[in-house]
C-alpha cells in the first residue's frame, strides 16, 4: 500500500549522525547551535531556537509571550490537535472558528467575530504549506493589540509575498517530525525577531537554566547554573540537528519534485466534478500535503477505492471542536463540520515514483467512472 507520506532519509544523514556519536556529545551542543544558524541563514530570520517537536514550540512561544490561564487564543478547529494542546498545556482558552473552504485556511471574518477583551493571540495554520493572508492578519493583531503566533508546522520553506514565511507574525513555529517539509526524526524551531523574548525562549527550552549547557560547561566554575523562569525540557539534540542539516540541504530538490507531483495532480484533477483541489499560491507554497474535497459524502467511499486499487490516504484533520477533551470550548462551526467529512489527503512525498503518481492520479478518476 502507497503511504500517504514518508520521510526522505538516507547514508548521508546517518554519516552526520555517527560524528556525533563520536563526539559524545549527544544533547544541546554545537550541532543544534549549527542547524539553528543555518536554519537563521535559510529564512533570513533573527533569532531560531531549536526545540524538540512543533507541538513544544508552539508551547513555550506561548509561554513566553505571557499566554496564561483564561487568556483567550484563537484557533482554526481544522488543524492537527497539537496546535489546540499547545494553547490548554497553558489553562488558556482556545476559541474555535471556521476555515475557508478554497484554501483551509483560518477564515478572517470569523476570526473578527470572534475577537473578544480576552483575545491574546491568533494562532493561523499555513494550511499544507500554503500561507495564509498575513497582510490582513497582521493588520488584525495591529488594531487589536492581539498577537499573531504562526503554527507553520506545514510551511517550512513556503514564502509570502517573496518573503519566507517565519518574518511575519510576532513568533513563527515550525515542526520536523518524520513527515514534514523536513525532518529531524522529531524536532520543531521557534522563530521571531523580539531578542529578549528570544533569551527566555532559550531558557525555558531547557529547564529555566540561564545558558546553555554548551556556555555552561565551558565556564570555570563549570557547576554553576541559575534557574530563573519556568522551564521544559524542550531542547533539541545534536544527533536530531544532525539529521536537520542534511535535510536542509535537501530541502529545495524536495521541494521541486514535490510541486511537480501537486502539478500532475492538479492537471489530473481539473476537469473532475465530483472533487475540489484547493485554491494555492503555487508560488509561495511548499507543498507538505495534497488535500482534495471529496463532494456528496463520497470520501469514505473514496477512501476504501483508493485502498483497494493499493493507494493509501489520510484525514487531516478532524476538528478538533468535536473531539472529547475540547468538548468545554465546542460551538458549532457548521462551515468546518462539513469540511472535514470532504477532505482527503492523498500520497505525497519526494521519493514516489512517476509510475506511483500516476498510479494516485488514475484511481481518483476511476472511482468516478
Ligand atoms: C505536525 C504539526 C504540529 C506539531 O508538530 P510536531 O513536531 O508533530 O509536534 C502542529 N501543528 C500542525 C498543523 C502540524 O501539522
Amino acid at each position: 500500500m502507497l503511504p500517504v507520506s514518508r520521510p526522505s532519509i538516507g547514508s548521508e544523514e546517518l554519516e552526520e549522525v555517527k560524528k556525533v556519536f563520536a563526539t559524545g556529545w549527544l544533547g544541546l551542543g554545537s550541532t543544534v547551535f549549527e542547524f539553528e544558524n543555518a536554519i537563521k541563514e535559510y529564512l533570513g530570520a533573527k533569532n531560531v531556537i531549536a526545540v524538540n517537536s512543533g507541538t513544544t514550540a508552539l508551547h513555550v512561544a506561548l509561554d513566553a509571550f505571557g499566554i496564561t490561564a483564561g487568556d483567550e487564543v484563537i484557533v482554526p478547529s481544522l488543524t492537527f490537535c497539537a496546535s489546540v494542546q499547545a494553547i490548554t498545556a497553558l489553562k488558556a482558552v482556545p476559541v474555535f472558528c471556521e476555515a475557508e473552504p478554497g484554501t483551509l485556511n483560518i477564515d478572517l471574518t470569523d476570526v473578527k467575530k470572534k475577537i473578544s477583551a480576552k483575545t491574546k493571540a491568533i494562532m493561523p495554520v499555513h494550511y499544507c504549506g500554503n500561507p495564509c493572508d498575513m497582510d490582513s492578519l497582521l493588520a488584525i493583531g495591529k488594531k487589536h493589540n492581539i498577537l499573531i503566533i504562526e503554527d507553520a508546522a506545514h510551511a517550512f520553506g513556503s514564502s509570502y509575498k517573496g518573503k519566507k514565511i517565519g518574518g511575519f507574525g510576532d513568533v513563527t513555529c515550525f515542526s520536523f517530525d518524520p513527515i514534514k517539509n523536513i525532518t529531524c526524526g522529531e524536532g520543531g524551531a521557534v522563530v521571531l525577531a523580539d531578542d529578549a523574548i528570544a533569551e527566555e525562549i532559550r531558557r525555558k527550552r531547557i529547564l529555566g537554566i540561564d545558558k546553555d549547557t554548551w556556555h555552561r560547561y565551558r565556564n570555570e566554575r563549570s557547576w554553576f547554573y541559575e534557574v530563573t523562569t519556568q522551564g521544559y525540557r524542550y531542547h533539541m539534540s545534536n544527533i536530531s540537528a544532525a539529521i536537520g542539516l542534511v535535510q536542509l540541504k535537501k530541502l529545495n530538490m524536495f521541494l521541486t519534485r514535490k510541486k511537480k507531483i501537486v502539478q500532475i495532480y492538479s492537471e489530473s484533477f481539473k476537469n473532475l466534478k465530483g472533487i475540489r483541489t484547493l485554491t494555492w499560491d503555487h508560488e509561495g507554497t511548499a507543498p507538505f500535503a495534497f488535500i482534495i474535497r471529496v463532494l456528496e459524502g463520497r470520501r469514505d467511499e473514496m477512501m476504501d477505492f483508493l485502498s483497494s486499487r493499493g493507494v493509501g490516504s489520510g484525514i487531516h484533520y478532524i476538528a478538533n471542536h468535536i473531539q472529547p477533551f475540547f468538548s468545554p470550548y465546542a460551538q458549532p462551526l457548521p462551515v468546518t463540520e462539513t469540511l472535514w467529512k470532504e477532505i482527503l489527503t492523498l500520497p505525497l512525498y519526494y521519493d514516489m515514483t512517476d509510475a506511483e503518481v500516476d498510479l494516485v492520479a488514475r484511481s481518483v478518476k476511476d472511482f468516478f467512472r
